[in-house]
């Protein structure tokens, strides 16, 4: 088994490049998506992360290394992964660390998005999303068809909570205070690459690529 990391602040484009790079074979693992999927299920997960995820602050670490956890635990091992949005503080790097390590898995790059501040606001505030099938799009650089309305299923597209201006600030700064670090953890093991992500998806996308090519 293999796995990439994309590391980066919300609104950073992890959603982007990950659906982009699923074309190239990876299977992608977003822990937010996962944790979202719970919460419309109405799970015990779901009901324990939903006020956590709304007010921009993290859900307990030994939630989403368990998500993790069941993932590699199913995963055949030709498989290769693209974890978006985990790990995302020091705990979660050093318990993923003793996973990949038991299970054979092999971490081959840490993607670094780099992003400033202004771009991200501008991202989310603009940012819609789809309540059943969790598509995403943007109201000016990435619009649906028919105005307010998801391509794939017709539903009604909603902001998410968490993209209030807010509580973007609230997510940057526990990116910075708690996620930041982990770029030092990674640049230690030789894995970070970094990618201008504030460039059109395109670039971005054939950069990254560029980037796992070395
Ligand atoms: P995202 O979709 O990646 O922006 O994640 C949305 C929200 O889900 C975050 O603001 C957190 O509340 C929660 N979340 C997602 N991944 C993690 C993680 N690895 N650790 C803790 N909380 C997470």
């Amino acid at each position: 088994m293999k796995a990439i990391i994309l590391l980066g602040p919300p609104g950073s484009g992890k959603g982007s490049v990950a659906e982009v790079l699923t074309d190239d074979g990876y299977i992608h693992i977003s822990t937010g998506e996962l944790l979202r999927q719970q919460i419309r299920q109405g799970t015990e997960i779901g009901k324990k992360a939903a006020s956590l995820m709304d007010q921009g602050v993290f859900v307990p670490d030994e939630m989403v290394v368990g998500m993790i956890r069941d993932v590699l635990e199913n995963a055949t091992p030709d498989q290769c992964f693209l974890f978006d949005g985990f790990p995302r503080t020091r705990i979660q790097a050093e318990k993923f660390d003793e996973l990949i390590h038991q299970m054979n898995v092999d971490l081959t790059a840490v993607i670094l998005l780099n992003c400033p501040d202004q771009v991200i606001v501008d991202r989310l505030g603009g940012r819609r999303t789809c309540p059943t099938c969790g598509a995403v799009y943007h109201l000016t650089h990435v619009p649906p068809q028919k105005e307010g309305l998801c391509d794939q299923d017709g539903a009604t597209l909603v902001a998410r909570p968490d993209d209030a201006p807010e509580t973007v600030q609230a997510r940057l700064d526990v990116y910075a205070k708690q996620t930041e670090p982990l770029i030092g953890f990674y640049q230690e093991k030789g894995l970070i690459r970094p990618v201008n992500s504030a460039l059109p998806i395109d670039e971005v996308r054939a950069n990254v690529l560029l980037e796992l090519a070395k």
